[in-house]
């Protein structure tokens, strides 16, 4: 447990312990971490790898053309702007360690922040605006961002969801002071309690176990990849990551 207190918290690991605490102790305490390709992963991860090509200037590779262009044609690339694709930021301020990895920022008067989803769904503004990814997101870079850009204020920052299977429906959230402070408090609070958990108990929503990998484990049942594919799940590029420590 004390390598705990040396961890950088992404959000699938604060999503993982909020869905059920004993499935973050088997992947983060325990290492039993199952890395696994589903055709959704993989799809993703083509597609962000072309995307971040693109943004480099380099020729993507021809094998998701559709998807690309929809998404280039949304984000243009403009003069006197800097595109930086996936971005990683480890931020410590000695009471919480992040670890945030951008699909792409866009610096200019403001830190524009760009995820790209391939979601079967549509993507939807009311669970983005509370979701874990947009609050961490928006505030490590409120907390950390003066290095890539030296005066910025919470309220030059945002981030768009794109996906391209919708791309008449992007997701824009814009940060604000009020948030930042909130969004602070709530995840130190969720770090301070992680850190303190001596139980980490399963989860009293059996539901979930169904689409967990540590089903087998925990209720004896068979665990398969078209389970973990099944509906609701989302599962997709983002939540493919390393263990930071
Ligand atoms: S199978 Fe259920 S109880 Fe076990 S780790 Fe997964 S979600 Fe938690």
């Amino acid at each position: 447990m004390e390598d705990l207190k040396e961890m950088y918290f992404s959000q699938t690991a604060l999503k993982t312990y909020l869905d059920c605490p004993y499935k973050f102790r088997n992947r983060y305490i325990d290492g039993l971490y199952w890395k696994y390709e589903s055709e959704g992963i993989r799809r993703g991860s083509e597609f962000h790898l072309d995307m971040k090509r693109h943004y480099l200037g380099l020729a993507p590779s021809g094998a998701n053309k559709d998807m690309v262009s929809q998404a280039v044609n949304f984000l243009p690339i403009e003069d006197g702007k800097q595109y930086l694709p996936e971005y990683t930021i480890k931020y410590n301020d000695n009471t919480v360690k992040l670890t945030v990895r951008y699909d792409l920022l866009v610096i200019g008067d403001n830190i524009e922040i760009y995820d790209w989803k391939t979601q079967k769904s549509k993507l939807s503004a009311s669970k983005l605006k509370t979701d874990m990814q947009t609050r961490l997101y928006l505030y490590t870079m409120a907390a950390a961002g003066k290095k890539i850009k030296q005066d910025i204020r919470p309220s030059d920052i945002s981030i768009t969801y794109f996906d391209p299977s919708h791309p008449s429906s992007p997701v824009r959230i814009d940060y604000d002071p009020s948030r930042f402070e909130k969004d602070g408090i709530y995840i130190s609070g969720l770090i301070s309690r992680i850190l303190t958990d001596g139980e980490f108990a399963p989860t009293e929503d059996r539901k979930k176990c169904a689409y967990c990998e540590y089903n087998r484990l925990c209720n004896g049942r068979p665990v398969s990849i078209e389970s973990i594919n099944g509906l609701g799940t989302g599962l997709s590029w983002d939540d493919v990551e390393e263990i930071s420590f």
